[in-house]
């Protein structure tokens, strides 16, 4: 494998599935950690904060800092501050949208009569929060989803991601959404800016090709997809973009 500077993993069905951390991957990352290597998290997971995250790699056995985190969350509620500076605000989401969305100064993110709504992965998500949203994208509120995930893996099998509740809203408002996760580029773009990195120097990490290997190809660099998540080596291999790298799990890498 080449030698790469900067080394940008996925969280879920990458480095973890639900509550159990995937061993090859959690091992490769101390490896890079023993060879003061970088490495960062790029996850379209907005439901926790960069802190619960932190949290949640270290109940796997990863101490990691706290900047290594980036969320769609963040880079979501930046999108929504640069583009729609006094916009009313209507979220669903969890903690980690909520506190993303008043760290950029938004503090009234309930409005019911918004000018965005704004989509997290929300677990206590009903049909009165789908519905509200709808009639609010049907009066003319933007429609801006944290990322269009249409599942990810638990313990047991595949659960609804957000991509999912943000597709029933547009199709019943009959809008196109608008996504700031994976497979955009701009979590990438941010860790290179904020980094100093070239391009060939980063690798992105993942178990979703229409996601984490996406978003690196059209960042522009290397990526390397894993068969521990979502999309498997044979949906892999009938994509017209090939990834860098399309290994089993990480063990490949580690000696
Ligand atoms: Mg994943």
């Amino acid at each position: 494998m080449n030698n790469y500077k900067a080394y940008c993993f996925d969280l879920d069905g990458t480095v973890y599935r639900g509550k159990e951390g995937i061993e090859t991957a959690v091992k490769f990352i101390q490896n890079l950690q023993k060879n003061n290597l970088e490495y960062y998290f790029v996850t379209n997971n907005s439901s926790k904060t960069p802190a619960q995250l932190q949290e949640a790699l270290r109940n796997i056995g990863l101490i990691v800092e706290e900047e290594r985190i980036y969320s769609s969350s963040l880079a979501t509620a930046k999108y929504v501050a640069n583009h729609y500076p006094k916009a009313k605000i209507h979220t669903i989401g969890s903690d980690g949208l909520r506190f993303a969305l008043k760290s950029v100064g938004f503090n009234h993110i309930e409005d019911e009569n918004p000018d965005v709504v704004v989509m997290g992965i929300d677990r206590m998500i009903d049909y009165q929060k789908l519905s509200k949203a709808c009639l609010a994208v049907q009066r003319g509120a933007k429609l801006i989803g944290t990322n269009e995930d249409v599942k990810f893996p638990d313990e047991k099998g595949f659960v609804p991601g957000n991509g999912s509740f943000v597709r029933l809203v547009a199709n019943v408002a009959a809008v196109d959404p608008i996504f700031i996760g994976k497979p955009s580029p701009v979590m990438l773009e941010v860790i290179q800016k904020e980094h100093g990195l070239d391009r060939k120097e980063m690798v992105m990490i993942g178990d979703n090709y229409d996601t984490d290997i996406l978003c690196g190809i059209r960042f522009g660099c290397d990526t390397i997809h894993v068969n521990t998540g979502v999309t498997n080596t044979e949906m892999v291999q009938q994509k017209e973009e090939q990834p860098t790298y399309c290994i089993e799990n990480l063990d490949f890498f580690n000696i």
